[in-house]
């Protein structure tokens, strides 16, 4: 199959295009390679045949016009977008163009592409999306986000993840353009860009700096090893009921201060050193403007419809992700001196309508 990857630099997208490369499907990588980017993401795949890279923005519609020409995909696998929550409190205008129009132009794009195919039945658009659409959930643990629970975004970032997920359904209602959708937990993994909780943790304790944890830490997600998710994309892809969405969960809950202990006790293993351990850097911070309480996946549509499960637990996949980071410093170290990495974003909610916009 040829399938179009949009944002197959970023830390998920490049795990999806490693991993259809690996399966034996040809992709053409669309990315507008911003801050977020990383073309070393796919360094393992560019030689591959079968793997072709278009720098192109999503905004911009003509551009997604002669590459849909030009590439003639079977499918469309769309994961560009701005992915960052304390960014999208800083300014939310990005979000909304590149997540919600971006996410537009490429229905439309697919769609006139599709006609112009003869509307293939075998054709795909797959959105992927995130589970923080359906909002914060109680510390009851009984209660899980299932694929009908009402959606109820709380952040800039996860209201236009909603947007385009309704723009989605619209498109598959209205059109009756094939789609398949599927909302994700939290991601974590190599490649992973060094502004996320788990890269700042591995990182700042490598540097002896302070470990930040918003709050008291209580805030609850659902954690994925980002290999696991890219499995998960493409078996969606494959095997999903067109129209369907999933839900895609790691089954492995932890509040931030346990993901953070965590963290700290495979680094204490695996790069040990002589003052203490490195949970004595946790520092409690002022907490994020809105951070929602708790997110938590139950599994079942994908688990009982498709028979996927994730493969690791969250210590085997954040083991792995520590010896990745010091096994890669090369990879990061370039990272940290890319605009606002290292800073605390998305403090001040009012800064936003001092209209940085970016
Ligand atoms: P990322 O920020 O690491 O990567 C995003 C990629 O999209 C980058 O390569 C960037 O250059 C590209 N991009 C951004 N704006 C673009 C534009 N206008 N045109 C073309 N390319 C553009 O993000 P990620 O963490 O890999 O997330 C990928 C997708 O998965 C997103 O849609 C996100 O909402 C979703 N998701 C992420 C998580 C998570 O934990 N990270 C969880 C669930 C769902």
């Amino acid at each position: 199959m040829k399938i179009l990857v949009t944002g197959g630099a970023g830390f998920i997208g490049s795990a999806v295009v490693r991993q259809a490369i690996r399966d034996g499907h040809s992709v053409v990588n669309v990315d507008a390679l911003t801050y977020a980017a990383c073309l070393e993401n796919v360094a393992s795949v560019v030689d591959a045949q079968g793997y072709t890279f278009e720098q192109v923005d999503i905004r911009n519609r003509v551009a997604l016009d002669t590459v849909f020409a030009r590439h003639a995909p079977d499918a469309v696998m769309h994961l560009a977008a701005e992915s960052h929550v304390d960014r999208s409190i800083d300014g939310p205008g990005d979000f909304i163009e590149t997540n919600i129009t971006g996410t537009y132009n490429m229905l439309e794009a697919a769609r006139s592409y599709w006609v112009g195919q003869g509307k293939p039945d075998s054709f795909r658009f797959h959105h992927i999306s995130t589970d923080e659409v359906f909002g914060s959930l109680p510390a009851d643990e009984s209660v899980q986000f299932t694929e009908d629970t009402a959606y109820d975004p709380r952040s800039p970032y996860s209201a236009s993840k909603a947007a385009s997920d309704h723009l989605v359904r619209a498109w598959s209602e209205t059109y009756g353009l094939p789609v398949v959708m599927t909302n994700c937990s939290n991601n974590y993994g190599p490649y992973h860009f060094p502004e996320k909780l788990v890269p700042v943790v591995i990182l700042n304790a490598l540097a002896g700096k302070p470990l930040p944890i918003y709050g008291d830490g209580s805030n609850v997600r659902d954690w994925l090893y980002v290999e696991d998710h890219a499995d998960a994309l493409l078996t969606v892809l494959e095997k999903g009921t067109v129209g369907r969405s999933y839900n895609i969960g790691g089954e492995n809950e932890l509040s931030n201060l346990e993901l953070v202990k965590m963290l700290c006790a495979i680094l204490d293993e695996l790069r040990p050193h002589q003052n203490g351990s490195y949970a004595d850097l946790i520092t409690f911070v002022a907490d994020r403007p809105g951070h929602d309480a708790r997110y938590a996946i139950d599994p079942s549509r994908i688990r009982n419809e498709l028979g996927w499960r994730p493969s690791l637990t969250v210590h085997e996949g954040l083991r792995k992700t520590v010896q990745w980071y010091l096994d890669n410093e090369t990879w990061w170290r370039p990272l940290q001196a890319r605009a606002g990495v290292g800073q605390r974003l998305g403090q001040d909610a009012d800064k936003a309508v001092k209209g940085t916009g970016s």
